[in-house]
């Protein structure tokens, strides 16, 4: 009778092994992970290398398609690159026209469902019937994006879901204390228009309630008209601007003409669009970026 059991046991063990390789192999597009291995995630640029890297830490093979130093917006990924995006276990991108390149392969050469959009998770702003795609330019959204990729992290590595969960509500703090920072250091404004190189920063403007008057497009190379030319230099002189912001990697030249003909103060303001490499050197951050951002937005806006 026992032997009898234990063979039946035996059997019910085998059946089951044999269900779960088949139903592993055939669930199409669902990751599945190889035991032992970390899933391999690849991101398009450095916001969301920032969110995955504070989430998935050890736990992930992360690596980013445009490089730091070089501007996002024009960036063309070589087609090794593309080949290689094919064995991510995820791929996020931002969407919203960033990078055009990523869109194309959505569908090819990634499968739709190992796909993270991270602008699929926000409210969009529209800017002259485009869709804006710097939504990572508030802290908020950043917040959402990063619930997302814990989300997909989660699905691929369970086993490290605590992990997940941990690093992901110790990121959710440190950006509600950076939009905290935001709130409070520009609640007494004196002013309410600030003018920058490109028009980057309507999500962070919208966020802490001013505008923004931009030299360049939504794409840094869509250099203005003279007549925006001029109307932004009456402009400086009517709304008794100080200071032009510039930014690290991308500045179109008429904001250098700009700055030289109207004798205004240039200050920095970052849209992150990827780091220095003095910035990399530093050990500088998302979040500590976005603080230098805040010191010279309260010059610019509260002093
Ligand atoms: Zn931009």
């Amino acid at each position: 009778m026992v032997g009898r059991m234990k063979t039946m046991k035996k059997i019910i063990i085998i059946f089951v092994l044999v269900i779960l390789l088949i139903t592993g192999c055939s669930t199409k597009g669902k990751p599945n992970v190889i035991v032992g291995e970390k899933p391999i995630v690849y991101v398009s640029f450095y916001p969301l290398y920032f969110l995955a890297e504070e989430i998935g830490r050890d736990n992930i093979d992360l690596k980013m398609v445009i490089p730091n130093g070089v501007d996002s917006h024009d960036y063309e990924p070589s087609m090794k690159q593309l080949k290689a995006i094919e064995e991510a276990d995820v791929f996020i991108y931002n969407g919203a026209g960033f990078e055009n390149w990523a869109e194309k392969l959505v569908g090819t050469i990634v499968e739709e469902d190992k796909t993270l959009k991270a602008s699929d998770y926000v409210e969009l702003i529209e800017i002259n019937g485009t869709f804006d795609p710097h939504i990572w330019l508030n802290p908020e959204n950043m917040n959402r994006i990063g619930e997302k990729i814990r989300d997909i992290f989660i699905s691929l590595d369970e086993d490290n879901k605590n992990e997940y969960e941990k690093n992901f509500n110790e990121l959710s703090n440190r950006l509600k204390i950076l939009d905290k920072e935001f709130k409070d250091g520009l609640k007494d404004k004196k002013k309410d228009t600030i003018l920058v190189s490109h028009s980057a920063f309507a999500y962070m403007a919208d966020r802490y309630d001013f505008q923004q008057v931009s030299v360049a497009g939504i794409n840094p190379e869509q250099e203005p008209s003279p007549r925006t030319i001029a109307n932004i230099i009456e402009m400086t002189e009517e709304e008794n601007f100080e200071y032009i912001f510039l930014e690290t990697l991308a500045n179109p030249k008429t904001v250098d003409i700009i700055a030289e003909e109207t004798n205004l103060k240039t200050l920095l303001l970052n849209p992150l669009e990827g780091l220095t490499e003095e910035e990399q050197n530093n050990g500088e951050d998302y979040i500590s970026i976005m603080e230098k951002n805040l010191i010279n937005l309260k010059k610019a806006l509260v002093e």
